[in-house]
């Protein structure tokens, strides 16, 4: 184990690529780091990191912010739970810890959003605390290194890596060694070709030595996305155009065109009027159609029919949204809004010609 330790930190001290969270010890900092970086790509969460660090540079400035303007400046990265939950926990820890952010898993777990992951690694990287982390490129690495053969999405699976994650950290420098371990399954230890002559721990593992690192990890097919199809519109009264704000679930706080889901035996106009009448009380006739936008989301895959309807009848009345503006349609782009959104209003404010 200390060999291994020591070959994983002294990789890690040469290698590491320059990131610029890696250049502070700031807890807050690097929370903000590994929300951003769960389910996003490195190169991407860079910029987002940094305009979110110069406009909410610490944990006070983020917990008085209009959910507005952090949700405006999370816009692109998806899964604005996160953002959400990081505004809410900032709060909790004025509340609760004085601002500061606790150091210990207990406390930090008990914040929205903060897991099992995040909570590792913000005690061991901001704290040196000597706590595990396992996530996609950890559970790689340490499924071939300890030749673990079992599929890692079942529950007995993910306790014996987070067991062996804990082995691990339990020696010097823990946020050194979980950082290493990550680093290592994103550069060397890929999940294919994994390059093991350059591995610094090539001596030390069993796929390796058994020659099927990249049969490793095992685990069962995800199930294929649900086809989904919707309707959403851009209705316009007096040259205003209605934005409406999800009130819940993932895109909860973002802005949007109104419509709805449908059951695939309506049609798209039809359902188009439903949707209007009973999401936001509007009555519509004749409503144009726009076109088609396709948005994938984790697990669905969405057809959205997109139509323009002018002079609606009756009063804003919401279900499912809690807020609404009527505004310019050059306008909508400026309120907080999702990819799928963004596709919506590339479609109806910039129609092919
Ligand atoms: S030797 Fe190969 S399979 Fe084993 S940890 Fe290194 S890169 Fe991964």
């Amino acid at each position: 184990m200390k060999s291994l330790r020591r070959a994983l930190l002294d990789w890690y001290r040469v290698n590491r690529r320059k990131l610029p969270w890696r250049t502070t010890r700031d807890p807050y900092a690097i929370w903000i780091s590994e929300a951003m970086l769960q389910q996003t790509r490195v190169e991407t969460a860079i910029p987002y990191y940094e305009r979110f660090l110069e406009r909410f540079p610490d944990v006070r400035a983020l917990a008085t912010a209009e959910l507005d303007d952090v949700l405006a400046v999370w816009a692109g990265l998806g899964y604005y739970s996160r953002a959400r939950n990081l505004r809410a926990a900032a709060q909790r820890v004025v509340g609760e810890f004085d601002g500061e952010l606790p150091g210990d898993v207990g406390s930090l777990r008990s914040l929205p959003g903060i897991g099992r992951y995040t909570a590792g690694a913000i005690a061991s990287i901001a704290f040196d605390r000597p706590e595990p982390v396992v996530d996609g490129n950890v559970a790689r690495v340490l499924s071939r290194l300890r030749g673990i053969r079992d599929d890692v999405k079942k529950p007995a699976t993910i306790r014996r890596l987070w067991q062996e994650a804990a082995d691990l950290a339990r020696g010097p420098h823990p946020g050194d060694l979980n950082q290493a371990l990550m680093e290592l399954g994103a550069t060397v230890c890929t999940p294919r070709a994994p390059r093991c002559p350059a591995c610094p721990v090539a001596r030390h593992c069993e796929a390796h030595r058994d020659g099927d690192a990249e049969a490793l990890p095992v685990q069962s097919r995800p199930a294929p996305p649900r086809p989904v199809e919707a309707v959403a519109a851009l209705v316009l009264r007096r040259g205003k155009a209605l934005a409406v704000r999800r009130s819940a679930g993932l895109l909860a706080g973002l802005w949007e065109l109104p419509g709805g889901e449908y059951s695939g035996s309506e049609r798209p106009s039809a359902a188009l009027r439903r949707a209007l009448r009973e999401r936001v009380g509007l009555t519509v006739t004749r409503p144009r159609r726009a076109g088609v936008v396709e948005h994938a989301f984790t697990h669905r895959s969405l057809r959205l029919h997109v139509f323009r309807c002018e002079r609606p009848s009756g009063r804003v009345r919401l279900r499912g949204f809690d807020g609404h503006h009527w505004l310019p349609p050059d306008s909508l782009c400026r309120l907080p809004h999702g990819a799928l959104t963004r596709k919506v209003l590339d479609l109806v404010l910039n129609p092919p010609p």
